[in-house]
């Protein structure tokens, strides 16, 4: 009998922390890294994410693969393109994350810090399991820099002062997590990988370190995780982002986790008001890195595998809401039990709430990000009467001011990451309704508490 090998997707990884520890380099670095004075070979630009080939990783890891007799099984790994909270919000799916897994990022000088904090907060609350990369290793004192090296060679290459400042940041910073009741180690001292998160020190100038994160990734996605990332036909599909382009009018960007797509699906995403369903018009993409002799923005492609990021472009969809699933329309599948499941995924979030009772007005610009926020504001107990997804309208501000005769102290809006429309903005002044607005939670925390607080 033939035995059936199973086939793998690449794990969708995403990269978030504190603002300034390096996100946004250290992809740069991961998609650029030099294979010995070539180029980045294979890499592709996706739609929202940058795709790495296993034969790139094996080139950027050689040496150290070798040592730890590295097998690779997967076909490469997924990272998300916009580091951050939004980007990781999205990648929702009912309640839990879609990223696979995920790199949190802190810089080795700072230690913790408040997004550090709240993003371990989300990794919690999506389940998703992560490794440390303690980034900027390069800025310790006499650090010796060894461009692209390991970083268990490059620490031997140190001074004793530098080497000693290292050893003190990581033990500060390991003390840091246990106060987050997270047990962390060093990778290559990390013998408990179920218990303890591994620290891979970075620097995403300089590259030590990169090999290394790029190889323990892989080995816990392989060792912990295989059968997360078995493909399957069980179709799995995001949207991150709703954008009007010219040319091709309001387009969906989508990270496919599992399964295909196809030009001409017939396919069901939630709406605002309601589910809509649409045709595939086309599936696009960015055009291949080296290939200059393509002039346009995108090349389209008759179907796709995951994972995958890409642009759907189809009728009526102006009104998609970004953090949702995607659902493919089968000959035989029952159109009206996928659309009632659609709708229920936007309802489960919206009716988390208790709108009978009084409380703050929420509005954020995604499902995913609406869901960490109400999250976020049941910890701190601020009770919410009122949610809204996309920018404030006058509407919006008319709903919230109904609390002023329930209970004024909740006849504020609260709006996350969101623009607020002038008129929206007129109404609340004259209606003397308090807009906060901010972008991220941690910063809304303090307000809360100086609000709630000054007027108890
Ligand atoms: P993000 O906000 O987390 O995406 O951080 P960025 O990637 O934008 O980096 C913030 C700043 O830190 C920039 O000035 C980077 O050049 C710098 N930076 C990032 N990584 C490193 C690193 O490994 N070493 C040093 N010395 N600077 C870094
Ligand atoms: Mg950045």
């Amino acid at each position: 009998s033939v035995v059936e090998e199973k086939v793998y997707r690449s794990p969708i990884i995403c990269i978030l922390g504190h603002v300034d520890t390096g996100k946004t380099s250290l992809l740069d670095k991961i998609r650029h890294t030099n294979v010995q004075g070539g180029e980045a070979r294979g890499i592709t630009q996706q739609i929202g994410a940058s795709f790495i080939p296993v034969e790139n990783i094996k080139e950027q890891t050689k040496a150290f693969a070798e040592k730890v007799k590295m097998e690779f099984k997967l076909p490469g790994l997924l990272l998300i393109d916009t580091p951050g909270h939004e980007s990781f919000n999205n990648l929702r799916s009912r309640g839990s994350g879609l990223c696979d897994f995920a790199i949190l990022v802190i810089d080795i000088m700072h230690g913790l810090e408040a997004q550090t904090i709240e993003s371990i907060n989300l990794l919690r609350m999506r389940k998703t399991p992560f490794i440390v990369a303690l980034n900027k290793v390069d800025r310790i004192y006499d650090w010796k820099p060894c461009v692209n090296t390991e970083f268990k060679e490059a620490i031997k290459l140190q001074s004793r002062a530098a080497a000693q400042e290292f050893d003190s940041k990581v033990k500060e910073t390991i003390a840091a997590l246990a106060g987050q009741e997270l047990n962390a180690e060093l990778y290559w001292r990390n013998k408990d990988i179920k218990n303890y998160v591994s620290l891979v020190p970075t620097s995403a100038h300089t590259g030590e370190g990169i090999s290394d994160l790029m190889l323990v990734v892989m080995q816990l996605m392989q060792k912990r995780m295989i059968e997360k990332v078995v493909f399957t036909e069980q179709l799995q599909c995001t949207l991150l982002e709703v954008k009007v382009i010219e040319g091709y009018g309001t387009t969906i960007d989508v990270i496919l986790v599992n399964g295909s797509l196809n030009e001409g699906d017939k396919i069901v995403v939630s709406g605002f008001n309601g589910p809509i369903e649409t045709t595939i018009r086309s599936l696009l993409t960015p055009p291949p890195l080296r290939e200059s002799r393509i002039k346009s923005q995108y090349i389209q492609l008759k179907s796709i595998r995951a994972a995958m990021g890409v642009k759907i472009v189809a009728p009526g969809l102006e009104k998609a809401v970004p953090g949702t699933s995607l659902y493919v329309v089968n000959d035989d599948d029952d159109i009206e039990k996928i659309k009632a499941d659609a709708k229920k995924e936007v309802d489960n979030v919206l009716n988390d709430i208790d709108t009978s009772g009084v409380g703050v007005s929420v509005q954020a610009s995604t499902l995913g990000s609406l869901e960490a926020f109400l999250s976020f504001l049941k910890k701190i107990k601020v009770p919410v009467g009122n949610v809204a997804i996309g920018p404030v309208h006058k509407k919006n501000i008319m709903s919230a001011a109904i609390m002023k005769d329930k209970d004024p102290k909740y006849a504020i809006l609260l709006a996350f990451d969101v623009k607020i429309e002038e008129s929206a903005q007129q109404t609340a002044n004259d209606m003397k309704i308090t807009i906060m607005s901010e972008d991220t939670i941690y910063l809304f925390e303090q307000r809360l508490k100086d609000h709630f607080g000054a007027i108890k």
